[in-house]
């Protein structure tokens, strides 16, 4: 039998997302030699959030790359608002957030990806390899050595002295690795689709709500990518009444769309998201930690996963980067990362969790057209707006640049 070739490295990442190329990219930085495996060719795929947070731009200030990042195509947000009930509101105002940049950016996630893979590929001990999908786990004495992954040109082995999971929300590290995961149940399943964009439509705005329905329209240049938040397992249902039916349900939510709404003329351009809100009880072993969706699974609720796989990799570089540089790191470090994130992790998923079930329930409620109290007391008194920015835009417990720039 043919032995897979092999690679020794310090540190494999296994997943390109948010998570996965910051952790790569703030680890090679320090020195440490990295390899991050991304399983697809490109980073272009609609299944993505396109928020950049204030506390993610702050981490790019810290690390020197500010200004060179907003010169990338985005729009600048310094309100979130949107139409409830049909009124239009304004929720969050990050004008007065103690940030160096005082709104949320929306940039497609493929733009901000590749951003940093072009960066993380100036440093030295950093290496990229697209189109490797890692397949299975290599263990020695019930330590992570390694993973095995499989490219275009075969399989092959890479040995490292940690194994970094980010590979999103069906990750096979946690599989393999057999950790135990906390289901924390979501009502609400998304339908994904685009519609063109026509000149005099709304400007980018939180989303559309109506009665427990939410339409959530991102502004991608040329067309919206449309989200519609359905009850979970509904699709059947949806589909058995008929695309007309669906034109009907979006249109009474986003009226502006009605010229153009029978360009979802197909069940085909309309994909199913089921969402989930998870979080693993174990987000490490010997010789393997997970982060981002791996270790929790985010629903789309607030924009705010991407923010906080980032910000799991700032505190894995944080804590882990000097002592991974030298050689192992022990199960004890590890654990630590885990300590650090996880109430943040658990405070943000018990308000999507809650929005899920009282709010946004794609279900048509029986609220009346009035505004809820919260929103209307945001309203009669716009500096509590900072609340709501600060919790999204900021979040629990937010990271900061601490580990070494040796590159
Ligand atoms: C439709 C949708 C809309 C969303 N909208 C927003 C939003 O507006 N704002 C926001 O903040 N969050 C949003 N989210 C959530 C957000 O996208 C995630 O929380 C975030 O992407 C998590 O980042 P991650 O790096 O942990 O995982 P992911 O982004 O899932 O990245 C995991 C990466 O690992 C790769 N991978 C998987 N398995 C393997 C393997 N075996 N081998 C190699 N590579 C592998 C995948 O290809 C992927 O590139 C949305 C999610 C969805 C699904």
């Amino acid at each position: 039998m043919n032995t897979p070739p092999q690679v020794l490295t310090r540190c494999v990442v296994v997943g390109g997302g948010p998570a996965g190329m910051m952790a790569g990219y703030l680890l090679a930085r320090a020195g440490v030699d990295v390899v991050v495996l991304e399983k697809h060719a490109d980073f272009f795929r609609d299944f993505r959030g396109d928020t950049i947070h204030p506390s993610t731009l702050e981490v790019m200030h810290e690390l020197g790359l500010l200004d060179e990042f907003l010169k990338l195509p985005h729009q600048e947000l310094p309100r979130l608002r949107g139409v409830i009930n049909g009124h239009y509101v304004s929720i969050a105002d990050f004008s007065r957030l103690p940030t160096q940049c005082k709104f949320i950016g929306f940039m497609p996630q493929w733009d901000f990806l590749n951003f940093f893979a072009a960066k993380a590929k100036e440093l030295p001990s950093f290496a990229l390899h697209m189109e490797h999908e890692v397949v299975d786990l290599l263990l020695e004495n019930e330590r992570v050595v390694g993973v095995r992954a499989k490219s275009p040109k075969g399989a092959g082995d890479i040995y490292a002295d940690l194994v970094i999971g980010a590979d999103g929300r069906h990750a096979i590290t946690h599989e393999r690795a057999g950790f135990e995961i906390q289901e924390l149940g979501v009502p609400i399943d998304v339908l994904w689709m685009r519609i063109s964009k026509r000149a005099g439509d709304p400007e980018q705005m939180l989303g559309f709500f109506r009665h427990g329905k939410l339409l959530v329209l991102l502004d991608r240049g040329d067309y919206f990518q449309v989200g519609f938040v359905i009850p979970k397992g509904g699709l059947d249902e949806i589909k058995k009444r008929g695309l007309p039916a669906l034109h009907r349900d979006i249109v009474e939510i986003g009226p502006f769309l009605q010229d153009r709404i029978t360009e979802l003329d197909d069940w085909e351009k309309i994909k199913l998201l089921t969402v989930q809100i998870n979080r693993l009880k174990k987000w490490c072993r010997e010789g393997l930690l997970c982060i981002g969706d791996n270790a929790h699974a985010m629903s789309p609720a607030g924009g705010v996963g991407i923010n906080l796989a980032l910000q799991d990799a700032v505190a894995t570089a944080n804590l882990l980067a000097a002592k991974l540089k030298h050689g192992a790191v022990s199960l004890d470090d590890l654990e630590k990362v885990q300590a650090r994130r996880e109430w943040p992790t658990r405070l943000i998923q018990a308000m999507q969790a809650f929005i899920h079930r009282n709010v946004v329930t794609g279900r048509e409620s029986n609220s009346k057209d009035a505004l809820p109290f919260l929103i209307r007391l945001l309203q009669w008194f716009p500096a509590l707006q900072s609340l709501p920015a600060r919790f999204v835009g900021i979040g629990p417990r937010p990271e900061h640049i601490q580990s070494p720039a040796i590159h």
